[in-house]
């Protein structure tokens, strides 16, 4: 399997209810390393830039107003198939159809305060961490 980097924000909702430690620990339990890390507050433009393939969606006005509300936590995770691991660590973006034991059965309120995001494929993986990360900045270990 291959060692893959993926992006991971620990939303406004979650950062506000001071869990990024208890979530920290799920991708540390799963053999994801940090491979980079910092909490940042978005703006709008930063915001509705990272999130642009949604913006033709009937929530993207609601998904940018939440992700600018707070601070987020954001971290390139590093791992054997560290985009699909995080994925199934994250759980269904619906919370009332998420797994048991999944961050978002276990942390998320809603559909729109959900938690967690994830990138969902190695080309939007490499996008997102360039995003948040120029790439001398990701630490390699
Ligand atoms: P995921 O975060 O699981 O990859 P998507 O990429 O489909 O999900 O959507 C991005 C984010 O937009 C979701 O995490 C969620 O916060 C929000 N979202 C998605 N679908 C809806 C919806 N039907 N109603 C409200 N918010 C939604
Ligand atoms: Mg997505």
């Amino acid at each position: 399997m291959a060692i893959e980097r993926t992006l991971s924000i620990i939303k406004p909702d979650a950062v506000a209810k001071n869990v990024i430690g208890k979530i920290v620990s799920r991708f540390e339990a799963a053999g994801l390393k940090i491979a980079a890390a910092k909490l940042v507050h978005l703006s709008r433009a930063e915001a509705e830039q990272f999130y642009g393939v949604h913006k033709e969606r009937p929530f993207f006005k609601d998904l940018v107003d939440f992700m600018i509300s707070g601070p987020v936590f954001v971290q390139v995770l590093e791992g054997e198939d560290a985009i699909a691991k995080n994925r199934d660590l994250m759980g269904a973006t619906d919370p009332k159809k998420a797994a048991a034991g999944t961050i978002r059965a276990d942390f998320a309120e809603s559909i729109d305060a959900n938690a967690v995001h994830g990138s969902d494929a190695p080309e939007t993986a490499a996008n997102e961490v360039a995003f948040f990360f120029p790439s001398m900045n990701v630490y390699s270990r």
